[in-house]
């Protein structure tokens, strides 16, 4: 993962997740492995960003996708990863990317 291109000491986790995800997609995997933090806490992060506590911006989900045939997983994990393909039973599953856009 590259560098978020705003960084400065002073910014909470949760202000530099919102930095990152207003350039780039990222899951929230990633971001854990970024901040060295449990998985949770990302999550916990993401949900509050989601609810939002800037109303000019939106946190955009796009849904888990299986790489070999494509299924989308609508439904379920909302955040986390699907472990496996229930049309394939392919294992390598692209988990949901977050991203953060300016409202219109
Ligand atoms: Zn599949």
């Amino acid at each position: 993962m590259s560098e978020p291109k705003v960084l400065t000491l002073k910014m909470t986790r949760r202000e530099e997740i919102f930095e990152i995800l207003k350039h780039e997609k990222r899951s929230a995997q990633e971001l854990a492995n970024y901040f060295r933090v449990e998985l949770k806490w990302v999550i916990e992060d993401l949900y509050h960003l989601a609810k939002s506590a800037k109303p000019t911006y939106d946190l955009r989900m796009f849904p888990a996708e299986c790489k070999r045939c494509g299924f989308i997983f609508k439904e379920r994990s909302r955040i986390k990863a699907p472990t496996k393909c229930p049309r394939c039973r392919e294992e390598s599953i692209q988990a949901p990317l977050f991203i953060i856009e300016r409202k219109i």
